[in-house]
């Protein structure tokens, strides 16, 4: 099922369904509207359908509390970085103010010469869990997105830390959909930049999986339904420059596309 958050204001008036975002499931070109979030009253439709066309696709989630991301998780990222793979994953925070939707604009912090995309694989936590054990992973997972950890990677270098570099309002794309049925294995993974190939990988090139990320992460924090995981970057990162359009592609989930401001 691929799950989507949308509004209707966008676009004909007619359709009249209210002003708060609507959630509904995606089949050839068509919303079939449900009632409520799908994260916390499961799927039933309203019996209204809509054009894709003629909505705004918005963030197929909005984490309640936070977005965990995975750094150095493909090995010739890491190698990119000027390191070694991890012993251990690395994790860090973006916060749940970063996240924007599709075709939505990434915009340009003032205080950055350098704004980088970083396609990843996105997890939506499904249920309130904590010390998840590997074996028991995917029951806490609702479904899969694709996602883009834009990064100011001046700053990013200048903090030795990643907060700032990381987490600019807009700085976390998600979407189109969430696709419940979504299995990773080694599919492609690319990101292409005013049409341009920068980076193409395989999911099965991770050198930490699913079961062992949401095991990490759940020895320290609790993860909340529509808390979001990105899962690590592969190798070919690099800046984009100004009004860039970027496109993170996932096989069998589909394809995220914004646009990168004029520098700010
Ligand atoms: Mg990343």
């Amino acid at each position: 099922m691929r799950i989507v958050r949308f509004s209707p204001s966008a676009a004909d008036p007619s359709l009249n369904l209210g002003t708060d975002p609507l959630f509904g499931v995606v089949a050839e070109g068509a919303i079939a509207v449900i009632t409520g979030d799908p994260l916390y009253s499961g799927i039933k439709p309203t019996g209204q359908v809509v054009p894709i066309s003629q909505v705004r696709l918005l963030a197929p989630v909005l984490p309640r509390s936070k977005v965990v991301c995975i750094g150095k998780n493909y090995a010739d990222h890491a190698k990119e970085m000027g390191g070694e793979v991890p012993e251990e994953p690395i994790i860090f925070l973006k916060p749940n103010t970063s996240v924007i939707g599709p075709d939505d604009t990434i915009v340009w912090p003032a205080i950055s010469d350098r704004v980088d995309y970083e396609g990843e694989l996105a997890i939506v936590i499904g249920r309130i869990c904590k010390d998840v054990p590997k074996e028991r992973a995917n029951d806490v997972i609702f479904g899969y997105t694709i996602g883009n950890d834009v990064t100011a990677r001046d700053l990013q270098k200048k903090d030795g830390q990643w907060t700032r570099g990381k987490g600019f309002d807009t700085f976390c794309p998600l979407g189109p959909w969430i696709e419940t049925e979504f299995v990773p294995g080694n599919q492609r993974i690319t990101t292409t930049v005013n049409g341009e190939i920068k980076q193409d990988g395989r999911l099965s090139d991770m050198i930490n999986g699913i079961p062992e990320i949401i095991a990490f992460i759940t020895q320290v924090m609790t993860l909340l339904p529509g808390d979001v995981i990105l899962t690590g970057t592969p190798g070919g990162i690099g800046p984009m420059p100004a009004k860039s359009v970027v496109t993170v592609a996932i096989e069998g989930l589909g394809e995220l596309t914004n646009r990168l401001s004029n520098h700010g």
